[in-house]
């Protein structure tokens, strides 16, 4: 998703592009002609951006481009500059390997899909590692209690031997594999793709989906 100041500042400075090429003798023109000879603060972030994209020639002649190049370039630019920094703090963001994903800039399908909020919730604390489960807590004790392994996202929704988690598990299954046969010969990172980042557009899939990721949760914490 591109990060909506991006916009305003691509909408700002074609407007700035537009006031540039307007007639001589106008009212705006001399209106904005005030604007640059006070250094008005609309002005000065024009050229602050303008220089931050490496844009400084668009200063000298504006009119020797087109709008449309001009708005081409500069999406182009903020959309690299964004990405490039996006993907250096993710790098250090504790997340699952499977939900980075390869277009992480765009909008994860689960947030278009899963509409309920506090469902969403336990979605996204699944997938950036930050629940209740022991692996993510902040005490000494990372094992489950029940198996004796590393009680993280993996093994909640698919290894951990706690009786409800495993009926569960089946109920899903008999359920899943009538909407999609494929499920139970997954492997496990196609099959947490697609329970927490939801790559499906079936909805009957997606409601079987929601209700046992957030079931599983549910359950992990009301019966020890
Ligand atoms: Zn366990």
């Amino acid at each position: 998703m591109f990060p909506i100041e991006h916009r305003i500042m691509v909408s700002h400075i074609l407007y700035w592009l537009r006031l540039e090429k307007e007639d001589q003798g106008s009212l705006l023109k001399s209106a904005f002609k005030e604007c640059k000879e006070s250094k008005h603060d609309f002005y000065t972030s024009i050229l602050f951006n303008l220089s931050y994209l490496g844009l400084s020639n668009l200063l000298q002649s504006p009119h020797a481009y087109k709008e449309s190049y001009v708005k081409s370039v500069i999406s182009t630019r903020l959309k690299d500059q964004y990405l490039q920094s996006f993907r250096q703090k993710l790098g250090s963001f504790e997340i699952l390997e499977t939900c980075k994903g390869d277009n992480v800039y765009e909008c994860s399908g689960y947030l278009e899909t899963v509409k309920n909020v506090k469902l969403r919730n336990v979605f996204t604390r699944l997938r950036i590692n930050n629940n209740k489960l022991l692996a993510y807590s902040h005490s000494d004790k990372v094992n489950c209690e029940k198996c004796n392994v590393l009680e993280n996202t993996e093994h909640m929704l698919f290894h951990c031997k706690r009786e409800c988690l495993s009926k569960e598990r089946e109920r899903f299954i008999s359920q899943v594999r009538k909407l999609m046969p494929s499920y139970p010969s997954k492997g496990t990172e196609a099959k947490i793709k697609l329970l927490l980042d939801i790559g499906t557009k079936q909805e009957d899939l997606i409601k079987v989906i929601c209700h046992h990721v957030n079931t599983m949760y549910s359950l992990r914490f009301i019966r020890p």
